[in-house]
């Protein structure tokens, strides 16, 4: 099997950010990349899931709902990939600059009833916000 282009990225030199490669079928993958890769300091399993339906959520309803394909965690819990069509990597930073102030602003989180999720106990909104809340910090020094 040949080696898939995530695992070729070196990860000893990766550092938080966003970051972008194109397919040739025209889908863009960015890489949020929350924490630096194999520091010891990962983002916990409730936090993560949280972070996975509040920016989903966000990023589905927003003006780009159309353009996003999909969005979801990182299992070594570094950060998340979000999927996406017809939109640069500049309309993507903006995009998720605003995005992440309105998943902050959030007071519970969506779908995270029983009958939504598939695990609905594992949540943690305060520890999400803390991890937004300094990815987006992150993104605003880009
Ligand atoms: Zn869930």
């Amino acid at each position: 099997m040949q080696t898939i282009p995530s695992f070729e990225k070196d990860h000893d030199t990766l550092r938080k950010g966003l970051y972008a490669r194109t397919d040739a079928n025209g889908i863009t993958t960015f890489d949020l990349r929350f924490k630096t890769p194999n520091a010891g300091d990962y983002i916990s399993p409730k936090a993560l899931h949280s972070i996975e339906h509040l920016l989903a959520t966000v990023l589905r309803n927003g003006k780009h709902k159309n353009e996003i394909v999909y969005f979801g965690p990182m299992g070594c819990r570094t950060g998340f990939y979000l999927l996406t069509v017809r939109l640069s990597y500049n309309e993507v930073l903006a995009l998720l600059r605003e995005s992440i102030p309105a998943a902050l602003a959030m007071d519970s989180v969506p779908g995270s009833a029983r009958k939504e999720c598939g695990n609905y106990l594992e949540h943690d909104l305060a520890g999400a916000k803390k991890e937004l809340a300094a990815y987006l910090a992150v993104l605003e020094a880009l």
